[in-house]
């Protein structure tokens, strides 16, 4: 029995920047660690916002890019029935989704293109 125990330590999945055993989310990157990450309210939206992040960041794939118009052409969708309620609260919210989800949409189309042209060029 020693006062000094080893440290463990826990290598993040993204980045692989080694956290503290109890750490939620990577000190270096921010990307959720343990389970808890993902199931506390507000760690779960900390967690999802990394996760659209980085897909509209750096698209990696043609799927990401399609995930995400699902995702988004739904809300942009539903932000635009919303406008047509006449109920205040729901104009609220749709007025709030439509943009948000309409530069999402924007945001990762763009850099999948952009990152598409990129490395074509760099295959010549
Ligand atoms: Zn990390």
């Amino acid at each position: 029995m020693s006062d000094t125990e080893p440290e463990e330590k826990q290598l993040c999945t993204s980045c692989g920047a080694p956290n503290s055993p109890s750490a939620h989310f990577c000190i270096r990157c921010g990307a959720p660690l343990s389970s808890y990450a993902g199931i506390g309210p507000y760690e779960r939206i900390f967690a999802e916002g990394f996760i659209y992040r980085q897909a509209s960041e750096r698209p990696r794939s043609l799927i990401v890019v399609l995930g995400i118009w699902i995702i988004f052409g739904l809300m942009a969708t539903v932000g635009v029935i919303f406008l047509f309620t006449g109920d205040v609260v729901m104009i609220a919210m749709g007025a709030f989704a439509l943009p948000v989800s309409l530069i999402m949409l924007w945001k990762t189309t763009k850099n999948y293109l952009m990152r598409k042209k990129i490395d074509q060029k760099s295959d010549v």
